[in-house]
């Protein structure tokens, strides 16, 4: 049982954790805290929280769980504006897509990384931002992925592990560079692909018109397009090495494609489609998929 529960942040990740934590009744009092006033009375309204406050220092004061949940650029502000003002018992874990940079910044800050700071992030999400697309089942059936480091008090873990586990996810650990290079791949170049082809096709003459044409393949290849600007902004520049890595091989993959394309050998263009829809069907659809299918990230 969580008494109070810090939340900076209150979007769509830290608001459905509240949610969910306060339908599981797992958790006393939610206090959120943010940069606007106008999303934090929302956040109350809705009654996903029970107090709120602008400053972070504020926030956690007497929290024993604090959830950052702010987009990867906000990170170390907010790491400074809690120093010195956490409980002596309080665990802090965060929610960023990226998991080196936090913890780069939580050592910026505190000198080593705290062994009561828990990274992990959740492998759930929607396009949709801020307090209002928050809801209590997103973590149901998710995988949340932690990675703490060799300092970290394994009872801390143990405390952010149960909690994830309480809304329904399912909670594995990985170093953090493997957890930066596996989410290059399959969550960081699927939305690079998705903006990138959005805005060549908005940039081509005669726009309205194709996208008037766009059938139910590209919708359901461009729904991520549609996520918030700012947080994948974030998570380029974080993740700036292993994503520029993998969009370089991607880039050769398709100059491939295209080259068999050009010279018409209809053989190996069988031989790519039959080897990545079997992959797709086993991995992402089939029971190897697991938990993760339907999640954004
Ligand atoms: P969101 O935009 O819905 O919510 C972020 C909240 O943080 C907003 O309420 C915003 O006002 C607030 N905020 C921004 N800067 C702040 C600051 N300096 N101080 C205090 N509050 C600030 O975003 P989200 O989707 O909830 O993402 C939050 C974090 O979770 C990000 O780090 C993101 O990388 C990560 N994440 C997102 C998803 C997803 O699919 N959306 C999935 C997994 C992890």
């Amino acid at each position: 049982m969580i008494e109070r529960l810090a939340i900076i942040g209150v979007g769509l990740i830290g608001g459905s954790l509240a949610r969910a934590l306060r339908g599981a009744g797992m958790v006393e009092e939610v206090i959120g805290c943010g940069r606007s006033a106008e999303n934090l009375e929302l956040a109350f309204d809705l009654g996903v929280i029970d107090g709120c406050t602008r400053d972070p220092g504020v926030a956690v004061k007497d929290a024993d769980m604090v959830l950052l949940a702010v987009p990867l650029g906000a990170m170390r502000p907010i790491f400074e504006r809690i120093k010195g003002a956490l409980r002596t018992d309080a665990v802090v874990t965060d929610a960023g897509s990226v998991k080196g940079s936090v913890v780069a910044d939580a050592a910026a800050v505190f000198g080593t990384v705290p062994p009561w700071f828990v990274p992990g992030h959740p492998i759930a999400g929607t396009e949709r931002s801020g307090v209002a697309a928050s809801f209590p089942e997103l973590y149901h059936n998710r995988r949340v992925i932690l990675t703490p480091l060799p300092q970290t008090d394994p009872e801390a873990t143990a405390r952010v592990r149960s909690m994830w586990q309480a809304v329904g996810a399912e909670v594995s650990e990985m170093d953090v560079a493997h957890h930066d290079e596996v989410l290059a791949a399959t969550s960081h170049l699927p939305h690079m692909l998705a903006f990138g082809l959005v805005d060549a096709l908005a940039r081509m003459q005669g726009t309205a018109e194709n996208f008037r044409y766009a059938a139910g393949g590209f919708r359901d290849f461009t729904r991520i397009a549609s996520s918030s600007p700012i947080m994948w902004r974030d998570i380029c520049i974080a993740n700036r090495e292993a994503l520029s890595a993998m969009l370089g091989r991607f880039g050769d993959e398709m100059a491939d494609l295209a080259a068999t394309i050009r010279r018409g050998d209809g053989d190996h263009l069988l031989e790519i489609f039959t080897r990545a829809k079997a992959a797709r069907d086993r991995y992402v659809d089939g029971v190897e998929g697991g938990l993760a299918h339907k999640a954004d990230e």
